[in-house]
């Protein structure tokens, strides 16, 4: 098994003369001292967030525990304070729009010192899939200066790898006929979109493709089995968000969880109860600081996504941490009665493992009534798999016992609209309409 590239592109950037826990977290220390002391210097909201600080006090990661989360909300009341270089020197904003009630928007700014590190770690990042035989096709949106797909194009190019960026998927057919016509062996693209392209273009997805990539959302456990044992094809994962400069962590060839972006990122899992760091091996909310942004720092950013570091270390050999497949949203997941809880992931696994579904929508209204919208190829297969998709979901231990309780219903209905192309950069969730008017 190939040792991830990861490893020697860290040890490389952060100086490390030896490959150790100690020494890659001493650089991440003083990093994050940096980090703390130019916020401060530079962007108004840290100036006042942090004013209490004293970089030099951060003598361990115990102390740098105290310091408080930055949270999604700081940044959406306010995204210029976070900023720390004049605006013309802004190379990209990614405005993040959050479903919800308007207004609520989060701008990210990158400068072109920032987009190109994030390259970088794409290069390396791709070196864990692909060689120099490979022919790459991008389904992500890629038309914009610093979009994901230009830098994957910018990294594939630097390593001499033949590579396609197509935007997300909206034709499956002509995809279809694209990767034949190129000689494509390896996708990289959104988990829904390219489970629906493999069910949709079998044909074509068994004959063509080895390896594939996925991004932008967590993945679900029955996607992945799935696609690797019906086309025998190789599923790599990658772990990252816009806050985060895209790029986060991606899987070797072990395949089970991610290494990091240990030199630009420093990750923290904190209990959501205690507030307090998680021990490896615990799942917690995953929680980030760049040691390396220009443009615009974040000092332990709260991303709601739920994740865990692994106590043992990786197959491939590696001394850097491995960080378990992420399970999604920690919004996704919502009361159905007293201490019962359903989560999206639960929904995911019962309801894509179905082959005829190609995509679903979810949520809760009034009354506690569960609708799931599912689109499948025919629609005749939808009222042939409702009954065994509703049974399934039933069986759920929490769910039961809400059905039971009474205090929730499910009623499926069939979706005519075959996939979301229009917000696929979206992370899929439940939405909650309970609580509107
Ligand atoms: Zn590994």
């Amino acid at each position: 098994m190939k040792l991830t590239p990861l490893e020697a592109w860290i040890v490389d950037k952060t100086g490390i003369k030896e490959k150790s826990r100690e020494a890659l977290e001493n650089y991440q220390l003083n990093k994050i001292r940096k980090v703390i002391d130019y916020g401060k210097k530079y962007s108004k909201f840290y100036k006042e967030y942090l004013k209490n600080i004293e970089e030099d006090d951060i003598k361990s990661f115990k102390y740098f525990e105290k310091i408080p989360f930055t949270l999604p909300e700081h940044i959406k009341q306010n995204s210029n304070n976070f900023l720390c270089v004049p605006q013309r020197d802004v190379a990209r904003i990614v405005t993040l729009r959050t479903s919800g009630t308007s207004g609520e928007e989060k701008r990210i700014y990158f400068t072109e010192k920032d987009l190109d590190l994030t390259v970088e770690f794409f290069k390396y990042g791709m070196q864990c899939i692909v060689n120099k035989n490979d022919r790459v096709l991008v389904l992500l949106p890629g038309n914009s200066h610093g979009s994901i797909g230009d830098l994957l194009k910018k990294a594939l190019k630097d390593i001499d790898i033949t590579c396609y960026v197509q935007g997300v998927l909206v034709n499956p057919k002509d995809t279809a006929e694209f990767i034949k016509e190129k000689g494509i062996d390896c996708i990289v693209g959104i988990p829904l979109q390219v489970l629906y392209f493999s069910r949709v273009e079998s044909e074509t997805f068994k004959a063509s493709i080895k390896k594939i990539l996925l991004s932008a959302d967590y993945v679900p456990e029955t996607l992945i089995r799935e696609i690797t044992h019906k086309f025998n094809c190789k599923v790599f994962t990658h772990y990252g968000m816009t806050e985060m400069g895209y790029g986060g962590g991606v899987e070797c060839e072990a395949l089970s969880g991610y290494h990091m972006r240990e030199n630009d990122l420093y990750f923290e899992v904190i209990n959501p109860r205690t507030g307090k760091v998680a021990k490896d091996g615990e799942y917690g909310e995953i929680v980030f600081t760049t040691l390396t942004r220009e443009g615009m720092p974040l000092i332990r950013y709260k991303t709601g996504d739920i994740g865990c570091f692994k106590a043992g270390l990786c197959a491939c050999g590696t001394f850097l941490k491995t960080m378990e497949r992420v399970h999604g949203r920690m919004e996704n997941k919502i009361v159905i009665g007293k201490n019962k809880f359903l989560s999206m992931r639960d929904l995911d696994e019962i309801i894509l493992s179905f082959e005829e579904v190609i995509n679903y929508n979810v949520y809760i209204e009034k009354k506690n009534i569960l609708y799931i919208d599912i689109a499948v190829k025919d629609e005749e297969d939808f009222y042939k798999l409702k009954g065994r998709i509703k049974n399934s979901i039933e069986k759920i231990p929490s769910v039961r016992e809400a059905l039971i309780d009474g205090t929730l219903e499910i009623v499926l209905k069939y979706m005519k609209k075959s996939i979301e192309v229009k917000n696929s950069m979206v992370k899929r969730k439940i939405y909650d309409y309970r609580w509107r008017g």
